[in-house]
């Protein structure tokens, strides 16, 4: 068996670890005579598996007690909707940061529900920058954030200050890649099939004044964030086999040192990228010094001509994966290259890329 290095931007790449745990108690986990996949989420085999979950989650990202950790379904973008029926009920107003594609599908959805002011943009330069906001202040019920850009490959570097006003943020690409405040947050999700597991359940992480009994008229149980604070994630059926897969990996990222341990190794991966593309003279980065994702890192080669550039890009894209080296495809409203460097991708697999790309130059430049 021969496993490849998978730069995919999600479903993305798991570590090898946990796949073979989930392997070997596939057929009979823990003596139960049963996969997880077929147990009663009910049944006192399951319920371990949800609460050690959420106890990981909650010492691995330092969460306050004043915040619930809720496991639910419909991916990061349910959650497009979820917090404007949920949180903009006392103004019907929120501000909105457009970074990139994944806020700009968030604030169009919110708009459906609210009103929407969108109080800063990096639009003006194809979002290769996060722009620096002041204060917020206004009569706002909460400021919404990207806070790691998947597709444009730009992160915050610093927690937007919005006062008494609830922050709200997407960190769906980059949840648990470096320690991060959760008490500067009023809300917080992830689609775990970036950084945290399978695709099928996302995370949220929502303080307890947030969570209302009466979200904005007609909003249905399903979308209502009490329902399942209500019953511990178990109004329905949960996603139990995402949750559990999702439980081994935060097991593996306490092994790595947490979220302190998983900075170390991130930093060093997308140091000696961006190093490698900013002292290249085939490649460049396209994101701004400052701005820079450490999980998602779109490039280009130094080709201008867009025909050529279509052309040496699929070549890179194609001779990578026959090294092993793949999922390199730029977005595809976006095109270039990405590598997405995830937890679970070892510097090792950041190492072969980059030796990759210097052959591949010396070949086509
Ligand atoms: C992937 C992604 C989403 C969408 O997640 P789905 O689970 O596919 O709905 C939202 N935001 C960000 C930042 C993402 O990377």
């Amino acid at each position: 068996m021969s496993r490849v290095y998978n730069f995919s931007a999600g479903p993305s790449c798991l570590p090898e670890e946990v796949l073979k745990e989930c392997a070997a108690e596939m057929l009979d986990y823990q003596g139960t005579g049963q996969s997880v996949m077929e147990m009663s989420h009910r049944s006192s085999a399951y319920k371990p598996v949800i609460q050690d979950a959420e106890a990981m989650v909650r010492k691995l990202m330092n969460v306050p007690d004043n915040y619930k950790i809720l496991f639910l379904q419909g991916g990061g973008s349910t959650q497009f909707a979820m917090i404007p029926l949920n949180l903009g009920i006392k103004h019907g107003k929120a501000a909105y940061i457009n970074t990139g594609i994944w806020s700009n599908k968030a604030l169009k959805e919110a708009k459906k529900f609210i009103n929407v002011d969108v109080i800063a943009s990096s639009e003006d330069r194809n979002f290769c920058y996060i722009p620096k906001v002041e204060k917020v202040t206004g009569d706002y019920d909460y400021v919404y954030v990207c806070f790691n850009n998947t597709i444009k490959g730009t992160h915050y570097e610093y927690i937007p200050d919005t006062g008494d006003i609830p922050l709200a943020a997407d960190i769906s690409s980059c949840i648990l890649s470096e320690p991060l405040d959760v008490s500067r947050f009023g809300l917080l999700f992830a689609g775990a099939q970036k950084n945290l597991g399978p695709a099928g359940v996302t995370l949220v992480i929502i303080r307890d004044d947030l969570i209302t009994e009466t979200p904005r008229a007609g909003t249905p149980t399903m979308l209502t964030y009490k329902t399942h604070v209500d019953d511990d994630s178990m109004y329905n059926t949960p996603p139990c086999y995402a949750i559990y897969v999702v439980g081994k990996v935060l097991h593996w990222v306490e092994k790595q040192g947490g979220a302190e341990g998983m900075k170390n190794l991130n930093y060093a991966k997308a140091k000696l990228f961006y190093d490698y593309l900013d002292n290249s003279s085939v490649y460049r980065a396209t994101t701004d010094k400052g701005s820079r994702s450490i999980m998602n890192i779109p490039f280009l080669t130094k080709e201008t001509d867009p025909e050529k550039a279509d052309v040496i890009n699929k070549k890179f894209v194609s001779e990578a994966a026959k090294q092993g080296l793949v999922n390199l495809a730029g977005h595809r409203t976006v095109g270039g290259m990405r590598a997405s460097i995830y937890n679970a991708m070892p510097i090792d697999g950041v190492k072969a890329l980059i030796a990759f790309m210097d052959k591949f130059a010396k070949e086509n430049f």
